[in-house]
């Protein structure tokens, strides 16, 4: 049997997480699996990680009778939390908690689209509870569970500190990832404000999850915590871009506060500030440039960059002569002339697109990435 929960989360400080772990500890059922999937990162109501949980447990006798009492003594009072935010101007919705119960697994379509677009509709459940995160919670259930990675997440029994010498340690085993960022010397591990998760280690195997945490809980600078879950994810899989777009530019806008818009024949991307990497490629680009993309749509039609990469250079250059030297101008628009044999044609330049086969794909800094993102789409691009 599967449950899904998701919207229990507030920026006062809720986290569906912890409310699941809460009600996994107070159902006592064996577990078979426990996941967190992140879904359509531009969802109209989604919470901040756009995250919802699931679990596949065995079942006793009196599961959905317990399940009753817990959502409403547990959950439903979650209702309706909100709370403004100075770091996120985006509106925010109250919570609308939602739990659903399927007997069997739901259709893994479901989780396509949830994962890739606005969605209404739910897959009928053998019982459900609340509002709108009965979306999120179902698409959880339908999760096909390839692709993933893993993250295990404590929770705080009072403040939040994580060991800094065992954090530099985690982050080099070979098998974690995303823990600290080199570059800013920063753990990426534990988030801030008055959420109850300590940290959240993302590892590719439950062992490595597991080692890792353990040794991250038994350091000395780690605060006490009040337990801790290994999740199955679907973070880092991708799934939430459908394919690798391709197009060939026309103009380059670069924006006050640094973002680029890179018109396109027949689309636009726009390359914003804090995606390093991606906005100096975006602003480097000239007209004829070709160039392979991915990003999500925003309701606007542009595509918001997560990964760009230039295909084909365009250059313009004098003309070879039929001698073999390189011909010299006489002039604006007066043609050119080859200084070895004197042979004089009418063109200026002569177009070139060169083709880079090498071409990297550069990808936001670490911190500024979706969880959904590949960490290098430079290693299996074509599964997109
Ligand atoms: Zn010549």
């Amino acid at each position: 049997m599967w449950i899904g929960l998701d919207d229990t989360d507030s920026l006062l400080g809720g986290c569906t997480t912890y409310t699941f772990h809460q009600v996994l500890c107070e159902l006592d059922c064996e577990i078979l699996e426990l996941r967190l999937v992140r879904l359509y990162p531009f969802a109209q109501r989604r919470t901040r990680g756009n995250a919802a949980v699931a679990a596949k447990i065995i079942p006793k006798e009196q599961t959905i009778d317990d399940l009753d009492r817990i959502w409403t003594e547990m959950i439903e009072p979650l209702k309706g939390k909100i709370a403004e935010s100075e770091h996120d101007n985006r509106k925010q919705y109250p919570s609308e908690p939602g739990m659903v119960v399927y007997q069997n697994d739901p259709d893994p379509e479901y989780y396509w689209t949830a994962v890739r677009r606005q969605i209404d509709y739910l897959p009928t459940p053998v019982r459900a509870w609340g509002g709108w995160g009965m979306i999120g919670a179902a698409a959880a259930c339908a999760w096909k569970g390839t692709n993933a990675t893993y993250e295990s997440i404590a929770w705080r029994k009072n403040m939040r500190a994580v060991d800094e010498k065992a954090l530099i340690e985690v982050d080099h085993i070979d098998g974690t990832f995303l823990c600290r960022d080199p570059r800013l010397k920063q753990g990426l591990l534990a988030p801030r404000g008055p959420c109850p998760v300590m940290f959240g280690l993302r590892a590719f195997t439950v062992d490595i999850a597991e080692s890792a945490t353990k040794k991250l809980i038994s350091a000395p600078g780690t605060a006490e915590i009040e337990g801790w879950r290994i999740f199955k994810t679907n973070q880092a899989s991708g799934d939430h871009l459908a394919m690798i777009h391709k197009g060939k530019v026309e103009e380059i806008l670069v924006k006050k506060g640094g973002h680029v818009i890179v018109q396109l024949e027949h689309d636009i991307v726009i390359a914003f500030g804090e995606t390093g990497d991606v906005k100096l490629l975006a602003q480097s680009l000239v007209s004829g440039d070709c160039v392979e993309y991915v990003g999500l749509r925003a309701s606007d039609g542009s595509i918001h960059l997560e990964g760009l990469r230039k295909t084909h250079s365009y250059h313009q250059e004098r003309p070879l002569c039929s001698c073999g030297k390189r011909m010299k101008s006489m002039g604006k628009n007066q043609g050119s002339r080859c200084p070895s044999c004197r042979t004089i044609i009418k063109k200026d330049y002569e177009s070139k697109l060169e083709y880079d086969p090498e071409a990297k794909w550069t990808m936001p800094p670490l911190n500024a990435r979706r969880h959904l993102s590949k960490l290098d789409l430079n290693q299996n691009s074509h599964d997109l």
